[in-house]
């Protein structure tokens, strides 16, 4: 038995009476409700259902069962068939729903416009919405264009009507999309921009729908995919844009719209200091390198063994501490620090000290659970078992003096 679809006359009323034609019990205490009439529009389309209220129970989502009606998914103790019951749907969420889906038709109408791009696919999700777009070769100042073209025809306040047509009449009429349904065609006209079959639930003008933004655009299957926000989702869009925008603004004490200069300038900032470190640590690898040297053990056939540990050393560093070492004969480097939570290794000899440096490298790792490896001369490695490292070196070191 079908059920007589209110929304499609009135895409704005939300309380109705109804006759429950049809209950059945699903699994775990939810029960699904059809009635004869009902003014809330199931799943389909690329949108989301309704919620809402049989009398007093909650309506979770409903579901097109085509010609057999609409089911009303409840939770709860469903009413007897043949009762009359009163239907709520929830105003915010159509209205929501309204400016998203109006929203749709009115921005791919305007890539149809400009450059002869049709929609082939549609999602409503959470936060924004979703249209693949047959563009080829987007750009910012394409994509604004159509924002610009959809938001002239929002604030002109288009009259947006509902049209039955029968196939036949369809066949003459300059349609957006074609329509798989036989039979009637219910199309939505946007005066004198978009006409389009569609079974959902629109604005009553396309002031309705307020604002339309494109967050972001990419190119995805061949085709040009738009994330989009209409109504009230690009006003909370814009909320949250903004506010991101000015906490990284608080950050550099700057104004809102001056933030991306200054961050611009401290990366840059970041840079010249970064390769200033670089130039520093030369010179304190070479001081370093002369402690290390005065520390040093004593090895077979006069060569000595430098080692430490050091405190967050990046891998670069520790090899120029290892380098400057070995610029000095008969010499072996066994190195290492911790860095967050990484231990790291270098171990290096110069050419003519005896020591298979990627031999140790290797049983060091093993010890700090991690992997490394090398040459004979020069091996790094290292593992998350930071408070091994120490332990690592030293084994490392006793087996550079009883070898
Ligand atoms: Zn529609």
């Amino acid at each position: 038995m079908g059920t007589e679809r209110l929304y499609y006359n009135d895409s704005h009323l939300t309380e109705f009476e109804a006759c429950v034609t049809h209950v059945t019990e699903r699994v775990s205490g939810w029960v699904a409700v059809t009635l004869d009439r009902t003014a809330f529009y199931p799943t389909g389309g690329g949108q989301p259902s309704d919620t809402g209220r049989l009398n007093e129970t909650r309506v979770v989502e409903c579901i097109d069962m085509e010609d057999e009606g609409v089911l009303h998914v409840i939770q709860g103790r469903g009413p007897e068939v043949g009762a009359t019951v009163r239907g709520f749907v929830d105003w915010p969420r159509r209205l929501d729903h309204i400016q998203q889906h109006t929203g749709q038709h009115i921005l791919s109408q305007a890539f149809v416009s400009l450059y002869d791009a049709e929609t082939r696919g549609f999602r409503m999700l959470e936060q924004y919405s979703e249209i693949d777009v047959a563009l080829d070769a987007p750009t910012e100042e394409k994509i604004d264009r159509a924002v610009e073209l959809a938001n002239r025809i929002i604030w002109e306040d288009r009259a947006v009507r509902v049209r039955q047509v029968t196939k036949e009449e369809a066949a003459s009429l300059p349609l957006r999309k074609e329509s798989a349904r036989e039979g009637e065609l219910r199309l939505i006209e946007i005066e004198g921009f978009d006409l389009t079959p569609c079974g959902g639930t629109h604005a009553r003008a396309a002031g309705e729908v307020g604002l339309i933004a494109v967050r972001s655009f990419e190119r995805a299957k061949g085709m040009t995919r738009i994330e989009f926000v209409a109504g009230g989702r690009a006003l909370a869009d814009y909320d949250r844009a903004n506010r991101t925008a000015r906490n990284v603004a608080a950050i550099f004490s700057a104004g809102r719209d001056e933030a991306v200069a200054a961050v611009a300038r401290l990366m840059e900032e970041n840079k010249r200091l970064s390769r200033r470190v670089r130039v520093l640590e030369d010179v304190a690898a070479r001081v370093e390198a002369e402690e290390l040297l005065a520390e040093a053990r004593p090895l077979a056939e006069g060569a000595r063994l430098c080692a430490g540990v050091f405190d967050d050393r990046d891998a670069e560093s520790l090899k120029k501490l290892a380098l400057a070492l070995i610029a000095n004969p008969k010499t072996v480097a066994l190195l290492g620090s911790h860095e967050r939570d990484a231990a790291r290794l270098v171990f290096a000899r110069s050419e003519d000290a005896a020591g298979d440096m990627n031999a140790l490298m290797r049983e060091a790792c093993a010890l700090l659970d991690g992997r490394g490896g090398g040459r004979g001369d020069m091996a790094q490695g290292g593992g998350r078992k930071v408070e091994k490292l120490a332990e690592a070196i030293e084994a490392a070191a006793r087996r550079m003096t009883t070898d």
